[in-house]
């Protein structure tokens, strides 16, 4: 039997086909994701505005927090970044589309302005649903292993050209997203769309180089201290790593440069849940869950406000990094003696 991977699944087909009609319809698109853009949320922007722009629409980035440095070669497709402008640039827009989200807070400073828009923006995920969906009209699946996915499958469903520019954004947004195809969201759909995207032009050393391999020294400066925080408990299978408040402008990094920190905790043999505390200095931690196994990592976010997927999740907590630390800690604990 021969498998169709690149086939566009049935459901995310139909909500293609009913999204489409709004897209095509506006002059002006604006295009906007989570606060910290990864390489998904990027990736997924730079590749949709390429397509949107093939229709003839004029489109623009807005997002709630600055585009960042690692990502700036994919600007170079000449895709216009005007998140500086904020809500402004947002409101001159026909239609928003939110990319990689399901809860409008994470659009962090740019919430208010979207919550108010007289058309409700269009939604491409692959979360877990949050509690204050950011729109009604979505292409959402969590199966999809990073919203590139989504994205390249519009794409082909529209029946765009996937050019070398957009086929390195998707790549860029599949490969950040599954960790470099080693997450368990790697699926085969995933790695056929990989394949398709190296087809159309995408070299994965330059790609390796350009995301993996062009990082500042101060990320290496900043892992080893960090390194010496790990805590593991081998009796629970949780093990912890902290960031202080100060410590990544004292390596002049940014929160991008952080991606796969938490990796070291969750690599250590015996553990199923790893934790991520980064104090945000204003009396606010960052918390990252990452598991192994059974441990809802989504569950576990959201009993802090915060969410993600079954095996990746985020919450934003009030409180110092030691009673954040204490608190989650302790929380976990319950939840995986419950187990
Ligand atoms: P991170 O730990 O920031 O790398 O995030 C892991 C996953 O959880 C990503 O898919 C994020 O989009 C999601 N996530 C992170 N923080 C939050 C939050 N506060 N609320 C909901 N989802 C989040
Ligand atoms: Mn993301
Ligand atoms: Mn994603």
């Amino acid at each position: 039997m021969t498998l169709d991977l690149l086939a566009v699944p049935l459901l995310r087909r139909s909500a293609i086909d009913a999204l489409v009609p709004h897209l095509l319809s506006a002059r002006t698109v604006a295009l906007s994701t989570h606060i910290n853009a990864d390489g998904d949320g990027c990736g997924s922007e730079v590749a949709l505005a390429l397509l949107l722009a093939q229709k003839g629409i004029d489109v623009r980035i807005v997002n709630p927090t600055p585009w960042p440095a690692m990502f700036n070669w994919l600007l170079e497709s000449g895709v216009r970044d005007e998140s500086a402008r904020g809500a402004a640039a947002l409101r001159e827009a026909d239609r928003l589309v939110v990319l990689d989200i399901s809860d409008v807070r994470r659009l962090g400073g740019l919430a208010d302005a979207v919550r108010s828009l007289p058309v409700p923006p269009l939604v491409i995920d692959h979360h877990l649903p949050g509690d204050e969906p950011p729109g009604t009209l979505h292409v959402t699946d969590t199966t999809a292993c990073a919203t590139g996915e989504l994205v390249f499958d519009l794409a082909v469903s529209m029946g765009v050209e996937i050019t070398p520019p957009m086929a390195g954004a998707l790549y860029a947004a599949l490969m950040t997203d599954t960790g470099g195809f080693r997450f368990s969201n790697t699926s085969a759909r995933c790695l056929a769309v990989a394949s398709q995207l190296v087809a159309c032009g995408v070299d994965p050393e330059e790609m390796y180089r350009r995301i993996y391999a062009s990082v500042p020294i101060g990320r290496l400066r900043l892992i080893s201290e960090a390194l010496r925080t790990i805590e593991a408990d081998f009796a629970t299978g949780i093990a912890t790593i902290e960031i202080e408040a100060g410590q990544l402008a004292r390596h002049n990094v940014t929160p991008e440069d952080l991606d796969g920190v938490v990796e070291y905790p969750r690599s250590i043999e015996g553990i199923r849940l790893a934790l991520l505390f980064r104090d945000l200095g204003h009396g606010k931690v960052k918390v990252s869950f990452r598991t192994l196994g059974t441990v809802d990592a989504n569950q576990l976010a959201r009993r802090f406000g915060g969410g993600g997927h079954a095996k990746a999740a985020g919450a934003l907590v009030e409180g110092s990094l030691a009673a954040v630390k204490a608190k989650v800690t302790t929380v976990a604990r319950d939840l995986l003696k419950e187990g």
